[in-house]
């Protein structure tokens, strides 16, 4: 279907408030939950398809997360979408002020590819249920991925109110070329900006979920059994291509060889040793992305791994030591499942190169000291992240999710997705049976006294 004819459908719908509905938007959260339940054959088939992804991780990173915010948002939007009455001062009185919840109207979603179902239907949730009409762009990339979800929306939703348009970067730019009333984008800070600035021009708000390198600090009194299991997850799971994988590790030096032992143990556990064979290993999204990755394979640094079969876009989970924050490895954000890990010994001059750096989606801190663990959440800004743990944050829907400076602006998950959506309308009402004087000229010095009586 025409781009341009969709839009103008949507803000028809929007405009004549058929989305704003409370019961509207609960009846269609349902019929988006069941739609997949009822789909979720087909979805584990494209997801396979397109990554070699097992259900198990499809369902714990994908379908898991999205059924539970449509839950949450089924649950809770009478609540978030109703008025809420705030204080109002004494220059104000007699009055009542609140805050009216209104949703932006129609709005545009572009996904990224590594969680193609979460990182665009997700999204998409928090604009129903803050009372949108929506356009969603998949990524391009998981070609099967992208499919269905433009089956699953565009077969059973009317074009007016949701619509999946599928395709690269020119039907990007196209739908940037129209006026959304809200923009949200998930991907690369490059493409970030681009986006940016297309809503620039028509004054269109944006969240922007970019991504970054986001360290990982392991300190010589944290459980290391433990951390390495958790990191080894977290790294690997869909092959390191996730916006919060711990992208580097920052090893305290008393702990540096022993940790390293560590974490290769824990990738014979938790991989296996054969990751080719494994069910539960996923692959690169593109032979571009496997080039990409194959040349931060430094061999001299080299601990684990290291194999590239580029017909399978299969790269092992890798492990580079001894590292250096000037190495080539450390110039963009890895996106692949290739771990530097770097000793350190002082924090200061680390926490130093971390705050002259682009501001991380994530940061993770392992030990138990939690005056070290206090000081690092002070002095380094990042978007989310976890004390002795990774990733695990993002399943929290009461934690607002987003990044900082380079990692992103605005946030989502939970209510703060409805609220991402939402334009909060600020109103005083006030009524007729008083109107003081003062405010009125004259004006006097006495009129002068009051007036900063009432603003102290
Ligand atoms: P990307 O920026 O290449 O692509 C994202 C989207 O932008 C796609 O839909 C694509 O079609 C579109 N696009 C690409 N080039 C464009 C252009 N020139 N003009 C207009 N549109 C364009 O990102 P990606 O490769 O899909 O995802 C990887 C990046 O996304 C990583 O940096 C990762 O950290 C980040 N990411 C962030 C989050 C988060 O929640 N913060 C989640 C996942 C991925």
């Amino acid at each position: 279907m025409d781009i341009q004819a969709i839009v103008e459908r949507q803000k028809l719908f929007a405009i004549e408030g058929r989305a704003k509905d409370i019961i509207f938007r609960k009846q269609q959260l349902i019929k988006l939950k069941t739609l997949l339940q009822e789909n979720e054959p087909m979805l584990f088939k494209a997801i396979y398809e397109d990554f070699k992804k097992s259900e198990f991780e499809t369902y714990l990173t994908e379908l898991g997360m999205l059924y539970h915010e449509i839950d949450l948002a089924i649950k809770n939007v009478a609540k978030w979408a109703k008025p809420k009455v705030v204080r109002t001062e004494l220059i104000s009185q007699p009055g009542k002020s609140y805050i009216l919840p209104e949703p932006f109207g129609t709005t545009l979603i572009i996904g990224a590819w590594n969680y193609p179902y979460q990182l665009t239907l997700s999204p998409m949730v928090a604009a129903m249920a803050a009372g949108n009409t929506c356009i969603i762009k998949p990524s391009e990339l998981p070609l099967n991925t992208s499919a269905v979800m433009a089956k699953i929306i565009n077969q059973n939703f009317d074009p007016a109110y949701l619509y999946a348009i599928e395709g690269g970067v020119d039907v990007t730019q196209e739908l940037l070329s129209y006026r959304f009333d809200k923009i949200f984008f998930t991907g690369s800070t490059t493409v970030g900006k681009i986006v940016a600035k297309a809503a620039a021009e028509h004054l269109t708000p944006v969240t922007l979920e970019l991504g970054g390198k986001s360290p990982c600090f392991v300190f010589a009194d944290a459980n290391l059994k433990m951390s390495a299991q958790r990191i080894i997850w977290g790294k690997f799971l869909n092959a390191g291509q996730t916006c919060i994988a711990p992208d580097y590790l920052l090893v305290e030096a008393s702990i540096y060889q022993s940790f390293l032992e560590e974490l290769k143990s824990q990738i014979n556990k938790i991989v296996g040793i054969n990751p080719l064979e494994s069910e539960s290993y996923v692959r690169i999204i593109n032979q571009n992305h496997v080039h990409r990755l194959q040349k931060l394979l430094d061999p001299e640094k080299l601990f684990v791994g290291g194999e590239v079969i580029e017909a399978e876009n299969f790269i092992s989970p890798t492990i580079l030591k001894d590292v250096t924050f000037t190495d080539e490895i450390m110039k963009e954000e890895i996106f692949g499942p290739i771990l530097p890990v770097l000793p350190f010994t002082d924090l200061q001059p680390v926490l130093h190169e971390l705050k002259m750096r682009p501001r991380p989606l994530s940061l993770y801190i392992f030990g138990k000291d939690s005056t070290v663990q206090k000081q690092i959440l002070h002095e380094v800004s990042f978007g989310g992240g976890c004390i002795n743990d990774v990733l695990m944050h993002i399943t929290n829907s009461q934690l607002p999710f987003g990044g900082v400076g380079n990692s992103g602006m605005g946030n989502y998950h939970g209510e703060a997705g409805f609220k991402s959506f939402s334009h909060f309308k600020s109103i005083l009402k006030k009524p007729f049976w008083f109107e003081p004087p003062i405010k009125y000229a004259p004006y006097n010095k006495l009129k002068l006294r009051i007036v900063r009586a009432l603003f102290g």
